[in-house]
Formats: structure tokens, C-alpha cells, sequence
């Protein structure tokens, strides 16, 4: 449906970041973009619809920079996992998807999303063996049925999970050994084949559904898979995403694959520009942040997902200090394990305040604000038509209800928003001026039948993929107790930081 051709909002309180303010405003908007913005009585066209809004907070929508649609299906699915113990489960996690099963992952995530005021994501969504044009594209049909938008980014890689870490095939007996060999990879021109196919026909509204591309995880990469993914993104101008020293391992393991860490690897490859996001970035020293800030890269910050899976927390002041454009995200849903971007704006806050004692060094909640909004919107490339609410920029636009004890009293509508709010005051949700959350209501989506839906397809893939969870489950105690040895490798970034990180 589309959206009227005039909506005049009338008195609403329209959140002044910087100023941690909210004074009545009225917002006229044109088909999906914000005309003007003005005090109470601004003119507007005869017809326009108007919406009245006193008793409601109008914020910029939330945009989750680093997210995984295929994550959808299997929230809750584990507890005491590293991020290498969920990649040891993802098999079982994510396989066996159907299109349908893509479908309803995207719809899902994408209610999930605009339930707690979110407007845009950054999906880096995998599919096994090889990414297909089919399977994206019932991903973004259910993202645009939700009416979420969605930087959507094939993930793929060449080496398996069990080929990235060094040694650990190694450290496997012979019959698991053979069992991992099923998750082989397609090898690099494979794979870069299949993403030439789906980007020289990729059709997405470039506002709603633009395309972007994901080489996993670095040691997950050969360094002719890296390369050709950059060159693919130079020729079809997509984004980048990337998981970045996201876990000690990882960077331990950086070094002692490449001899330098991950980030410089990245950079002496020429794989690091404007385009590029990095996801996490927990264990990067001063040399990679100021590579990451040379280069005009982002960094998506997840610190649910980061303490959830114990991988640390990520330097977001000294980004910020550098100049690397922040974003932040809520990572998949098997590993967060929501999508709910007033939780992750808290918990990065929060976690700011454990890396070090001098107060002055936080994040403030403006600063997350701005974060979670424009700086996502810069890490989706989409940073001059979404993320704020000001003339020209995609009306996207969250209504609060003022009379939600979150809420009440209204003190400081910014610290509220970060530190109080936990997606409950949200009450509609405008996305390109046409409403996709009115009331608490999805309007045209049948939850009860999705639910039911859902169901019974989890019930299929559990059947589906008995054989993988057996399989990661005779692994999980080989692996973990591999990753523990690993992890305990002196990693020199300690002996780099600044006191007080
Ligand atoms: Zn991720």
C-alpha cells in the first residue's frame, strides 16, 4: 500500500537529540520524504491526511547495523556458547531452509524489528552451500510484507568453520574429522560466481531492498575470495559487511595465520573503504581503529551479542575518538537473542561504563542515540536519506506513547530513551509515511497464522537436521576445549591498549 500523498502530523513531541528536548512540532510529509518540520499550525496541502500525535514522542526510526535473518528461527537455541560453540551449531541452527523458511525468517525478523522501533537492517544472511537469487529474494519479500528496510548481504565463505581456526581439524579424531568434511565449501570462483549471478540481476528498490555483499568472517575467507568480493562491490557499487575480531580466538588465530592482526590483513588486501562495515570490532588495537577511521570505514557495535557469547567489549569511545563512523547492532537472533534495538542502545551504553573508570571516557545517551540512528544509517550506506528526521530524509518515524510508565515523568526524553525504554511505549511505527506498526498492531498481517506457520516448520527442520545437532553435539566439548587453549594465547593488544580501556 502505498503512502498518502500528504500527512500532516499535528503536536507531537519531537525528540531533539543534542538537546535532550522534546518540544511540540508538526511534521508535513510528502508521499514517503519529510517536507517540513515547524511549530504547532504549520500549513499544509488540503490533502493531507493529519494525524494527531500530542500525546506522543516522535524519534527518528532505530537501524540495526549488523543483524542475521536466518537467526529468526532459531532464537533460543543454545545458552552457554562462544561465538566458535555457535558456529559449531550452526549447521544444525540454519540448515535445511527452505524458500519458505526464508520467507517467514525475513517477515518475522522484520515484525520483531518494527515492534521495537526499528525502520532499516543490515542482514547478512547465509544460505548453504551457496547463496541464490531465489533465497534473498523471499528473504526481502518478507522484510518488504513486514515494511521493514533491509541492506540485505549474501554471507558466504570458502573454508568451513572447522579449515578457519589453525589446528583445529588437526585436533579432531579421525571419524569427526571425516564426519566436517560435508561442510566443505564451494571454492572461491564458485562462489564469486554465484555472487556475479545474483548481483547482475539483483532487482531491490535500492531504498527498501538495496543489495550489499558479505565475505563471513577473514579466516573463513581466502584471500582470493576477499578480494574478488571487493572487486564485485567496486563493480555493482554494493556495501560491504564483515565480521571483524569479533572473538579472542579470532584474533589470535589472525595472527597467527596472517602474522599481523586481522585488520591489517584486511587493509594490505585493499579490502578496506567507505563502503566497508566491520562487524563487532571487539579486538582491534589503536593501529586497526586508525586504519578502519583512515579508510572512512563503520564499525556495527553489538554488545548484546558480545556479552552474551563472551567475546568481549568492543573500544566504542576510542572508535568514536578516531572518527570511525559507529553503528549500532543487535546481531542475529540465535545469538542476541531478539532483535530489539532499545535493548542494544542500553547494553552498549552500559557497557561502555566496565572498560574503564574514567567517566569522562562513556557514552553518553545522545551519543548512543545519534549512534543507533544516523550512524547506523551511515554503516548501511543509506546515511543521507534515513536516520533522522529532518526535511528531505524517508519519513520513518517511531511514535511513543507518553502515557507508558517508561515514560512518566518525562524527565529527560533522551536518557529515557536509552536508559528506561525497553521498545514497550512504542506504539506505531511509520516507515517511508505509510504506517507498519498502528496501535501495536501489524496492519495486514496475520501474527496468529504466522505463529502457526512457524511452528510447524520448526517442527520439520528439527526432524531435518537430527543428523547435524548429533554431529555438533559430539563435537561441542573438542571444540570448546580447543577454543579455551586458544583464547588463553597472550594476544599482544592487551599490552597495546591505553590504561583504562
Ligand atoms: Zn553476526
Amino acid at each position: 500500500m502505498a503512502a498518502p500523498a500528504h500527512t500532516i502530523i499535528r503536536n507531537g513531541r519531537l525528540l531533539d537529540i543534542a538537546g535532550h528536548t522534546a518540544p511540540p512540532a508538526d511534521l508535513l510529509i510528502a508521499g514517503d520524504t519529510i517536507a517540513a518540520i515547524g511549530p504547532p499550525g504549520l500549513a499544509a496541502p488540503d490533502d493531507a491526511v493529519a494525524i494527531e500525535a500530542g500525546d506522543r514522542l516522535l524519534m527518528p526510526g532505530l537501524v540495526n547495523a549488523h543483524t542475521h535473518g536466518h537467526g529468526n528461527l532459531a532464537k533460543g537455541m543454545g545458552d552457554v556458547w562462544t561465538l566458535e560453540l555457535l558456529l559449531n551449531a550452526g549447521p544444525y541452527l540454519n540448515g535445511h531452509r527452505s524458500l519458505e523458511d526464508k520467507y517467514l525468517s525475513g517477515l518475522l525478523g522484520g515484525l520483531d524489528m518494527i515492534r521495537s522501533g526499528t525502520t532499516a537492517c543490515y542482514d547478512l544472511m547465509h544460505e548453504f552451500p551457496l547463496p541464490t537469487a531465489e533465497g534473498l529474494a523471499a528473504a526481502a519479500r518478507g522484510y518488504n510484507e513486514a515494511g521493514v528496510r533491509v541492506v540485505l548481504a549474501p554471507m558466504v565463505a570458502d573454508h568451513s568453520f572447522f579449515e578457519a581456526i589453525p589446528g583445529l581439524m588437526d585436533a579432531l579424531p579421525p571419524a569427526l574429522a571425516r564426519a566436517v568434511e560435508r561442510f566443505r565449501l564451494a571454492p572461491a570462483e564458485t562462489a564469486l560466481g554465484a555472487l556475479r549471478g545474483i548481483a547482475a540481476g539483483w532487482g531491490g528498490d535500492p531504498l527498501r531492498a538495496p543489495l550489499a555483499l558479505a565475505p563471513t568472517i577473514p579466516l573463513h575467507c581466502s584471500d582470493a575470495f576477499i578480494t574478488g568480493c571487493g572487486a564485485l562491490a567496486r563493480e555493482y557499487g554494493t556495501a560491504l559487511q564483515m565480521h571483524l575480531a569479533e572473538s579472542r580466538v579470532q584474533a589470535v588465530s589472525g595472527l597467527r595465520r596472517y602474522g599481523k592482526t586481522l585488520t591489517a590483513h584486511l587493509d594490505a588486501l585493499g579490502f578496506l573503504g567507505v563502503n566497508f562495515t566491520g562487524a563487532h570490532g571487539v579486538w582491534l588495537d589503536d593501529d586497526d581503529i586508525a586504519r578502519l577511521a583512515d579508510r572512512g570505514c563503520a564499525v556495527a557495535h553489538n554488545p548484546g551479542s558480545n556479552m552474551r557469547l563472551g567475546s568481549g567489549i568492543a573500544p566504542a569511545r576510542r572508535m568514536k575518538e578516531r572518527g570511525v563512523v559507529l553503528g549500532i547492532g543487535t546481531d542475529g537472533a540465535s545469538c542476541s537473542d531478539n532483535q530489539n534495538m532499545f535493548e542494544a542502545m542500553r547494553l552498549a551504553s552500559f557497557a561502555s561504563r566496565i572498560v574503564g573508570t574514567d567517566h569522562r571516557s562513556w557514552l553518553r545517551t545522545d551519543e548512543v542515540l545519534h549512534t543507533a540512528t544516523a550512524g547506523s544509517a551511515s554503516a548501511l550506506g543509506l546515511g543521507d536519506r534515513i536516520g533522522k528526521i529532518a526535511p528531505g530524509f524517508k519519513a520513518d518515524i517511531v511514535f511513543l506513547d507518553l502515557d507508558h510508565p517508561n515514560l512518566i515523568p518525562l524527565n529527560d526524553p533522551v536518557n529515557q530513551l536509552v536508559h528506561s525504554e525497553n521498545g514497550g511505549a512504542v506504539d506505531s511505527v511509520m516507515i517511508g509515511g505509510r504506517f507498519v506498526l498502528e496501535h501495536g498492531r501489524f496492519p495486514g498481517v496475520d501474527v496468529a497464522a504466522l505463529r502457526a506457520k512457524v511452528a510447524e516448520r520448526i517442527a520439520e527442520l528439527r526432524d531435518k537436521t537430527r543428523e547435524q545437532k548429533t554431529l555438533a553435539l559430539q563435537l561441542e566439548e573438542i571444540v570448546g576445549n580447543f577454543c579455551i587453549g586458544l583464547a588463553r594465547t597472550p594476544y599482544p593488544i592487551e599490552r597495546r591498549l591505553p590504561q583504562g580501556y
